[in-house]
């Protein structure tokens, strides 16, 4: 054996000691003891020699039955009780950094350990992880992330693929990589788990692997739909509006069919109501006002409050949990709840939230018991749907939607909003109330909605942009873009596939012939979305990344400005103070977030927050994010190791200007002036409106011809959110011509546009550091 060998078989025999220590221990056996009491404990030999034998497995079962904290822990378990601990490398991907996180560090628990020793996990820019982790958790994101550097896995004993039944985009694409990796690595084992029973698809994209099915416990739910919950609760529909929150157009259409075979009861006449046309129209201008946002005025908050009212006082004891469709939603409803004499009473009630931006401490509270008589209340997002498991939950409250984001490939356009859940999905959330007793699920809409729910969600590969996907099949030269996709489980659009290409072309990262470029290659490298990535490096590029790294974070984790509904205009006001002459969404954002700085600095952090409608929590997590993007830039090395971020050319407002232009093009309206308003137009499909909270929607002039963009969203109309004004010259140095290099005919233009040199500065900095553009996009 060589050298190396024995090093590792000695520390084998040091893992296994160390694993027997803590089994023999009182706390090890209380913790096996609660480990064999999960469902998967029952399956542990049939799966470990299923394993062993096959090379890919998919593997079923019950949320909660053990499938994540317990599977590849038996892996390691099993390798080290037999001296091989130190061989083998684990991984396990999740769909969400969140659930990564929580499970790496249950799993770390129950082995008797700190994070980061046999157990890590690595999320986008954070991991904890040592040179003894042999099983680490990851999103999925990171495991095609560590394909690009190393196409074979080297080093990979098994993969496990987690939440597959949920057909996120990454899932999916991960699931062809590997299946073209197998043949080449006939010693890696893939192991695909899914929740929901619909293993035979995985399988059978695998040739037909082996299946097992962990059955599970679970206790039974009563149902409760709107009609039964009205009655319950006394609660009183007085108009259609009141429940037009629930209502969808598709939705509303598929049940007008429906409709005449269903009992006559006060909800189908409302619902009836629905369509007629004049109500429908109302609804539809009111959910363009809200925006895809619940409106708190409405049922959906008044009727959670009356369901959780309920509970408390008439219902056994028994953690709640409430399935809604976002942040935005979720802060509401609880500043809504706080204020209530029962539930915003903490004697008597624990209100938690669950949901993907949450705190590390936040998020050990909810898997805690409450003190005794205090009911925990947990308002979460669809997180809480599968990847994270609370014990104690008896109730769950559903309002059917969730917020997803669906891809318009005609019109190239994102749509966000909440949609209705799928028939799945629904049954999942109800399922959760019966972990640990009989439970009770109160979903808040009519069965004859239920009824009309499709039955399993579509893949997400379907609708969404795919413009981040593309980039990484280049980078991870997985061949041609439209022959690689065709190989997924369920492939998609050809125009979408082609809007993804001639975005990647228009932004330079992809030539002509479909090759990566030099900027494809570095944007491949940055975990965001190749728009903001350019921007950031741009931003290195020309000296001015201080504000840049605000308007990137600003970007990839949400809008700190507020918009709570009842006080829109104030909140306007208070962001537009921001936007001097800017005209700006982004450079408010910039101001905004160095105020907080300084605010900070002075100790008056909370009322500069309070005052300006401003989320300190989403300030924290854009001042974080902005640390970490300049790590990864240095290591890619893009910034000099020892410069600072804060570089001379942070001030100058046209370049900060130009530089949010390079990196939000394609995205580009033209303001049309009519008599006194404003209209906006894109290259594509004509009309767009801006988001109410823009800064720029307050302007009766806008002394721009372009206003450029990161979004735009589709909800009736198309919208988009922020936006930056620029003129005609930055469109052109800043637009497309950089990164394709600039031509001769090209210099020619731009020394005709007098534009460019009535603003010296820019002018100036242009030429000085062209020069080193250029060099780094050759390197
Ligand atoms: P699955 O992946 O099959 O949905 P998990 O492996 O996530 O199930 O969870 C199995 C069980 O482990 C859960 O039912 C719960 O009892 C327990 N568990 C998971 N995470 C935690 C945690 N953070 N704290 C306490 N118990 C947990
Ligand atoms: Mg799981």
């Amino acid at each position: 054996a060589s050298v190396m060998e024995k090093i590792l078989q000695r520390k084998s025999v040091r893992m296994r000691n160390l694993q027997r220590a803590w089994q023999d221990s009182p706390e090890g056996m209380k913790m096996l003891a609660f480990r064999k009491s999960l469902p998967a404990y029952k399956e542990k030999e049939r799966l470990l020699s299923a394993i062993a034998r096959n090379q890919v497995v998919v593997i079923s079962g019950e949320t909660g039955c053990g499938k994540t904290t317990q599977l590849p822990q038996y892996i390691l378990e099993s390798e080290i009780e037999s001296g091989r601990g130190a061989f083998c490398s684990i991984i396990c991907t999740q769909p969400r950094r969140i659930s990564a996180m929580a499970v790496a560090e249950r799993v770390s628990t129950e082995r008797g350990e700190n994070l980061g020793e046999s157990v890590g996990y690595k999320v986008r820019l954070e991991g904890v992880k040592g040179k003894n982790t042999h099983l680490l958790f990851c999103t999925s994101g990171i495991l095609l992330r560590r394909l690009l550097g190393d196409r074979n896995l080297n080093g990979i004993t098994h993969v496990f693929v987690d939440e597959i039944h949920e057909r996120g985009m990454n899932e999916d694409f991960l699931l062809i990589v590997l299946k073209d990796l197998l043949p080449r690595r006939r010693d890696l084992r893939l192991i695909l788990m899914s929740a929901t029973l619909n293993a035979e698809l995985f399988s059978s994209f695998f040739g037909g692997a082996p299946t097992i099915h962990i059955p599970g416990f679970t206790y039974p739910v009563r149902t409760h739909f709107l009609e039964d919950i009205l009655e319950m609760t006394g609660y009183k529909l007085t108009s259609f509006n009141q429940i037009d929150d629930y209502g969808q157009e598709k939705l509303w259409k598929t049940q007008r069919q429906l409709l005449p075979r269903k009992r006559k009861n006060q909800i189908t006449t409302l619902v009836e109501e629905a369509f007629n046309k004049s109500s429908f129209e109302t609804y539809s201008s009111r959910a363009r006002d809200s925006l895809a946002c619940w409106n708190p005025d409405c049922i959906g908050f008044n009727l959670i409050e009356a369901v959780l009212c309920h509970i408390c006082r008439k219902e056994r004891p028994g953690a709640v949990l409430v399935f809604m469709t976002g942040w935005d939603d979720i802060s509401c409803l609880r500043d809504q709840l706080k204020a209530h004499p029962l539930l915003g009473d903490p004697n008597r009630v624990l209100l938690l939230t669950c949901h993907g931006s949450m705190a590390t401490s936040e998020q050990k509270l909810i898997f805690e018991k409450p003190p005794p008589n205090v009911r925990k209340i947990v308002l979460a997002t669809n997180m809480a749907e599968a990847s994270i498991t609370i014990n104690d939950i008896v109730f769950v409250v559903d309002c059917g939607k969730a917020k997803e984001t669906t891809y318009d490939a005609l019109n190239n356009t994102p749509c966000l909003l909440p949609s209705w859940i799928s028939q799945a999905s629904a049954r999942q959330r109800r399922g959760r109330a019966g972990r640990v007793q009989p439970g009770e699920c109160y979903h808040l809409y009519p069965r004859c909605v239920y009824d009309a729910f499709a039955e399993y969600q579509l893949p997400e590969l379907l609708r969404t942009p795919l413009n981040s996907l593309c980039l990484q099949i280049k980078s991870l030269q997985l061949g041609t873009i439209g022959e690689f996709l065709s190989a997924a489980l369920q492939p998609p659009e050809p125009l979408a596939v082609q809007n993804a290409v001639d975005f990647l072309k228009k932004i330079g990262a992809l030539d002509e012939r479909e090759n990566l470029t030099n900027l494809g290659k570095y944007l491949s490298m940055l975990p965001v979305d190749p728009k903001l990535g350019k921007m950031l490096i741009m931003g290195a590029v020309f000296r001015c990344l201080d504000p840049i790294l605000t308007v990137v974070s600003g970007l990839s984790v949400r809008d700190p400005f507020l918009l709570p509904q009842e006080k829109k205009d104030l909140a306007g006001t208070a962001k537009s103070r921001f936007s001097a002459k800017d005209y700006s969404d982004h450079m408010a954002l910039v101001r905004a977030y160095e105020g907080w700085k300084d605010a900070e600095r002075e100790g008056s952090a909370y009322e500069y927050c309070w005052r300006n409608f401003l989320s300190a929590q989403t300030l924290q997590a854009i001042h974080s994010l902005r640390k970490q993007f300049t790590y990864i830039l240095r290591d890619a090395g893009l910034l000099d190791g020892d410069a600072g971020i804060s570089n001379n050319l942070s001030h100058n407002q046209s370049l900060v200007r130009a530089i949010i232009c390079s990196g939000l093009f394609p995205g580009m309206a033209s303001v049309v002036h009519r008599e006194k308003s404003l209209s906006f137009k894109t290259m594509d499909d004509g009309q767009v409106l801006l988001y109410v909270n823009s800064v720029n929607a307050r302007y009766q002039t806008i002394p721009y011809p372009w206003l450029v963009f990161g979004e735009k969203v589709k909800v009736n109309t198309v919208f988009i959110r922020d936006s930056t004004g620029v003129s005609d010259s930055i469109l052109i140095l800043f637009g497309g011509a950089l990164t394709h290099g600039v031509s001769k005919g090209h210099l020619k233009m731009l020394d005709d546009y007098i534009d460019f040199f009535m603003d010296p500065s820019l002018a100036e900095c242009y030429w000085n550091l062209k020069e080193e553009l250029d060099r780094l996009i050759q390197k």
